[in-house]
């Protein structure tokens, strides 16, 4: 196993729009461990799960989270539960080194595969998969709210399996939908279990609603955690409409990752300042180098998404995908 990666430090060129809330009159949750909260109906239905700050630097999570237990939602039918998955990190969050506060030591976001879970290797993020697993696992159906490094149109990342693309459909926002089969550095929470499974009804979303600090980041992923409510007819659509104005939608499609660009080298660079959802028109354009080694575009008007800034060894540098025909 290697060893947990460590932040570094990296420069932030964006603007510090959002204010983490203080969380901590959630601590100790209602459902046996801390930052957890669980809510059940009367009436029978599915169990929902929307986590946030997977990633702790990600603050437009916490803030809809914030929300919705300051306002007291409960759900109309089956159970809720909203869970601040990485608090640790979430906690260290600083202004002046924004990016740092990702993990404690390790992303929380690659290590939601058996033999990772159930493995020897510890780590502070590790533990605290550990802990919340069980709280996963009783979730039929998950939305996990993310943001992005740099400035681009939200996406909802589904998997491969059609099933969430359904749900994204379900959800009407945002209009880039992703189908991609994840990172080589290890399992997403979203992948996790019967998520990803075909066979299994559960399902599951990773929103990235924007740039990890701008405001609309966080009015997005309300309205994501209301409209996947609403979907599972967890709540009706005059509490939705109370809580945020729903905003104008436009058609939704899907952009196909035929895979991720793993760094190989120590030194890997862009051959231009990519943010995200740039489209390249022809086939065999070199977008960046890994060491020595030109990296090109596999196919015509290939959509490059989430290019990093952490650009090390056997992480992913970019996603390569394809709109497909919208149906
Ligand atoms: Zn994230």
């Amino acid at each position: 196993m290697s060893d947990p990666i460590m932040p570094e430090t990296i420069e932030n060129p964006y603007p510090i729009d959002l204010t983490p809330p203080d969380i901590e009159r959630w601590r100790e949750g209602n459902a046996g461990l801390d930052w957890i909260w669980r809510f059940s109906a009367d009436r029978p239905g599915p169990h929902l799960l929307i986590s946030a700050v997977v990633h702790g630097n990600e603050l437009c999570g916490a803030i809809a989270l914030d929300r919705l237990l300051s306002e007291g939602l409960r759900p109309r039918r089956g159970t809720l539960t909203l869970a601040f998955m990485n608090v640790e990190a979430y906690q260290n969050f600083d202004p002046t080194d924004p990016f740092a506060s990702r993990w404690v030591e390790e992303d929380f976001n690659r290590l939601w595969d058996r033999e990772t879970l159930e493995g020897p290797r510890d780590s502070a993020d590790l533990r605290r998969a550990r802990a919340v697993r069980p709280v996963v696992d009783a979730a039929d159906h998950l939305l996990d709210i993310h943001s992005m490094q740099q400035p681009s149109a939200p996406v909802a990342l589904a998997g491969m399996a059609e099933k969430n693309v359904a749900l994204a459909r379900g959800l009407g926002i945002p209009e880039v939908i992703v189908r991609d089969g994840g990172h080589a550095a290890g399992r997403r929470l979203r992948d996790y279990g019967p998520f990803e499974d075909p066979a299994s009804p559960s399902t599951s979303l990773l929103i990235e609603c924007g740039q990890h600090w701008e405001a609309g980041a966080a009015d997005l992923a309300l309205d994501c955690a209301l409209r996947f409510l609403l979907h599972f007819d967890a709540i009706d659509a005059a509490t939705a409409a109370k809580l945020a104005p729903p905003p104008a939608t436009a058609p939704q499609r899907v952009l196909e990752i035929s895979g991720p660009i793993t760094i190989r080298s120590d030194d890997f660079r862009f051959v231009e300042n990519f943010t995200g959802l740039e489209t390249v028109p022809k086939a065999g354009t070199i977008i960046a180098y890994d060491g020595e080694d030109p990296v090109t575009t596999p196919y015509d008007d290939c959509v490059l998404l989430m290019p990093t800034r952490r650009l090390w060894k056997g992480q992913t540098a970019v996603r390569l995908g394809r709109y497909t025909a919208p149906v």
